[in-house]
């Protein structure tokens, strides 16, 4: 035996394990372990996985993932992990620090891969992150890359400059769902056939649930404002209508000053704000305190980053189901009729949207 071969052999076991742990791990008889950040997207891999999947989300229903704090357990459930899926778009930052602390080195699933992210300046205008308290207007931020505005401008805050709520359009999520069964065909490429037909069935549901929320919301005026606990439905708005404004930015970090709720009682008073809504994961003093100063109705409540844990909104599609019906009873005008209603391309809205942003950072 050559000393050329003892020195070359440790090197091809290591390419031999590292191989081995980068191989899909799908024993034929053992569901897929799947861990998800939170509860909306355990359902869709749910949805895309059937039977072949087990599925533990580390933030639970009605759990607030802006501010989720992992526990040991959550790094033994990534030890035992199949596929790990994740949201992206910097909506979790967490998960990425728990990645790394717990040793995964399994396959991962961005779910926001390839979405067409909106960015925060689009929908920040009436909350505490106004441009003239910055320093800077509208001008410069359509010059300039929104990557090149560090978290130094929002310094109080851990969000990008990119909205990660993205679910909230159900054509965005579209790209969620196809993710998500790219992930689990790689992960179990044996079930390949059930995936891809179980992700075809759930995205004819989500088109389907994707036309009954436009027929409500274009029963909704136009220039309708309501305000939510945090930033959380500005996909929403863009795919369907409704303005909405809320007290602190897209993250739930950040309580609001008083100075802030101050000029959002000014913002009411100048928009068409014609009701307030709790969300069912973060806190509801804020909207409480705001109905009181505004005399403004809370008209309900609705789901912005977490499912229930029973009821109609412990599902994906039951959740979207339930904001617009919520959405609607509260605010629809019978007869209104949506101005070029017979358009229901992607960019019917009021925003120029400027896709070109790279996100290929975000890519795992
Ligand atoms: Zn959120």
């Amino acid at each position: 035996m050559s000393l050329a071969y003892l020195s070359y052999r440790p090197s091809r076991w290591l390419v031999g394990v590292s191989a081995l742990l980068a191989l899909p791990v799908a024993i034929a008889d053992e569901r897929v372990q799947v861990v998800t950040s939170f509860s909306i997207l355990a359902d869709m891999v749910e949805n895309v996985g059937g039977e072949h999947v087990e599925v533990t989300s580390l933030v639970a229903a009605d759990g607030d993932a802006h501010v989720y704090s992992p526990s040991p357990g959550d790094a033994r459930s990534l030890a035992n992990a199949d596929l790990v899926v994740f949201n992206g778009l910097l909506f979790e930052g967490w998960m990425e620090r728990l990645i790394s602390a717990s040793d995964y080195s399994g396959a991962l699933v961005t779910a926001t891969d390839g979405v067409e992210p909106l960015s925060f300046a689009e929908h920040e205008d009436h909350d505490e992150h106004g441009h003239e308290e910055h320093g800077h207007d509208q001008h410069a931020h359509e010059e300039q890359d929104h990557e090149e505005h560090g978290h130094d401008d929002h310094a109080d805050h851990d969000h990008g400059n990119e909205d990660p709520h993205a679910w909230q359009d159900m054509q965005q999520a579209e790209v969620y769902v196809a993710n998500i069964r790219d992930g689990l065909i790689a992960a179990d490429a044996d079930n390949a056939d059930a995936y891809r037909a179980n992700a075809e069935q759930y995205l004819q549901e989500m088109a389907e649930v994707d036309a009954e929320i436009r027929a409500l919301i274009d029963e909704i005026p136009a220039s309708t404002s309501v305000i939510t606990g945090h930033d959380s439905f500005g996909y929403f708005s863009s795919a369907y209508g409704v303005n909405f404004l809320s007290p602190v930015g897209l993250s739930t970090e950040a309580d609001p000053s008083g100075a802030s709720m101050a000029a959002l009682v000014d913002v009411i008073a100048q928009e068409n704000v014609q009701a307030l809504f709790h969300e069912n994961m973060t806190n509801q003093s804020i909207i409480n305190q705001l109905a009181e100063e505004t005399g403004l109705p809370i008209a309900g409540t609705l789901y912005a980053d977490a499912l229930t844990a029973e009821g109609e909104a412990s599902t994906y599609l039951g959740m979207m189901r339930h904001n617009a019906r919520v959405l609607h009873d509260a605010l629809a005008e019978p007869g209104y009729i949506k101005p070029g209603h017979d358009d229901h391309e992607r960019d019917h809205d009021d925003h120029d949207h400027d896709h070109d942003h790279d996100h290929s950072e975000h890519n795992h």
